[in-house]
């Protein structure tokens, strides 16, 4: 079982598709955690991919699809895809390779999701995640796990939000007519709580086993 999940920045995606991707033993592909490990860990792909992801532009898809492939390599699991596709050319080159049952759309309002953005933290040390509305850190501005300080993501930064939204906003209706009739496609209310949105994701997972 393949699973697409698509949603604005701030929608919960990454969170959903974690918690999916445990409880069922399937693999989570994050395509732009996977892109800043390589910039951390500073490879060729990484330093390719810098300059696009630090001023909120998309990776070329050459770069994209190198790393896709090299992610999916595993064969035999199932798996949640999390920021791939995102371009047409993209989710041609997925459903070529790949059998692809159910794309999830998490459905958010821009302002909230700018909102919700603005709110995200991440540990420097660690990487753990926060956000200053939802999932407070117990001290503020250190991480609760390794005590790091917690810091906005480049990319989190008001320019580069607003950049991401109006990439996300162009780009998902563009996708959304490509899947029609290709693929099944559901809308889950993303306003709703973590739990809430949880419990209808795996409602419409299980419909499919
Ligand atoms: P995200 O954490 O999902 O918001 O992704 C962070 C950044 O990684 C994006 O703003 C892009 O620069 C890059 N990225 C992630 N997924 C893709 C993709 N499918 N195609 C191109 N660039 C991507």
């Amino acid at each position: 079982m393949n699973i697409v999940i698509m949603g604005v920045q701030g929608s919960g995606k990454g969170t959903q598709a974690k918690k999916l991707a445990e409880l069922k033993g399937w693999k989570h592909v994050n395509l732009g955690q996977l892109f800043r490990i390589e910039m951390t860990e500073g490879t060729d792909t990484g330093k390719r991919a810098k300059q696009y992801i630090t001023s909120g532009e998309l990776v070329p898809d050459e770069i994209t699809f190198e790393i896709f492939k090299h992610a999916t390599e595993e064969a035999g699991r199932s798996m949640i895809l999390d920021g791939f596709p995102r371009t047409p050319a993209q989710a041609e080159y997925l459903l070529k390779h790949y059998s692809i049952d159910l794309v999830i759309v998490l459905d958010l309002k821009e302002s909230e999701a700018v909102e919700r953005i603005s709110a995200r933290r991440n540990c420097s040390s660690c990487g753990r995640d926060y956000n200053v509305l939802f999932k407070k850190p117990q001290k503020e501005g250190i991480c609760d796990v390794c005590g790091g300080t917690l810091v906005t993501r480049a990319d989190d930064k008001p320019q580069g939000v607003q950049r991401r939204i109006d990439i996300y906003q162009e780009q998902a209706n563009k996708l959304l007519d490509f899947f029609q009739g290709k693929v099944k496609i559901t809308k889950i209310d993303a306003s709703q709580g973590i739990n809430e949105i949880f419990s209808e994701l795996v409602k419409e997972v299980d419909t499919l086993q």
